[in-house]
């Protein structure tokens, strides 16, 4: 059963929540805002706000769920913040292993952090590992993700805020993208997602298409729900297939 609204995902865990900003795709986060409600809310959990705060309690959480979930680790905070100890990382690691009826996704924008740690420590095989390239200034983020060896490298490209350029997609399984949403959202451009889809189709890279957002694909304000997620009246939500062999 699924039980977050992330379209590309089932369900999400958060042994850590908080974090702190470190690049343009940070401007407008959805868990500072979700972070700062439930707190309001009086979730203890969330006592601290979006200050980084770890979880403990919650590191057994997956082996409890019998069902086989595709779960998104950390949607509340980056696991490779500076803050959070490898050694905690080390216990998150240890769950995954301990539940392979489950498959995770780990994204980050701590690229540098995500390949140091798993320099030397093998991916589990039930282990996606994503990259955050919300702009051509994180475009190098995509070569140090393709040097980790996982089932499934996966980039996020959301929100999406300018036009990524010539990218090689080589080597990368996945590809999500979507426009901001809230407030203070930021447009993203119709040419911009057309490029991304050309080279994705160039790579033969599964392409997931989760919504516009406030801003339509006419560049008008109006409700998410209203603006969809289809593209010169397509709806492209593919799924990737695991490499399995990238880890023999
Ligand atoms: S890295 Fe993610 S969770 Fe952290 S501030 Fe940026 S958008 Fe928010």
């Amino acid at each position: 059963m699924k039980t977050t609204k992330i379209s590309w995902t089932d369900r999400t865990w958060n042994p850590v929540t908080g974090c702190t900003k470190i690049s343009l795709g940070c401007a407008n986060c959805y868990a500072e805002v979700m972070a700062r409600r439930l707190k309001g809310m009086g979730k203890k959990k969330y006592e601290n706000g979006f200050s980084l705060t770890l979880h403990p309690e919650t590191l057994n959480d997956p082996l409890k769920w019998k069902t086989p979930h595709s779960i998104f680790v950390c949607s509340m905070s980056d696991i490779f913040h500076k803050d959070v100890p490898f050694s905690f990382v080390d216990k998150v690691i240890t769950t995954i292993r301990n539940s392979q009826h489950h498959n995770y996704q780990m994204l980050t924008k701590r690229i540098d952090r995500m390949s140091s740690y798993f320099s030397e420590r093998p991916v589990p095989d039930n282990l996606w590992l994503g990259a955050t390239v919300e702009s051509h200034l994180e475009v190098s983020r995509i070569d140090k993700l393709k040097r980790l060896l996982t089932p499934i490298r996966f980039l996020s490209c959301e929100p999406l805020l300018d036009d990524l350029g010539k990218i090689d997609l080589s080597g990368i399984d996945w590809v999500i993208v979507g426009g901001e949403s809230g407030v203070k959202a930021r447009p993203m451009k119709a040419q911009w997602l057309r490029s991304l889809l050309r080279q994705a189709r160039k790579y033969e890279v599964p392409f997931y298409f989760k919504q516009w957002g406030t801003w339509g694909e006419d560049g008008i304000r109006r409700s998410m729900k209203k603006n969809g997620k289809s593209l010169d009246g397509k709806i492209i939500q593919m799924l990737p297939r695991p490499k399995m062999s990238r880890l023999a």
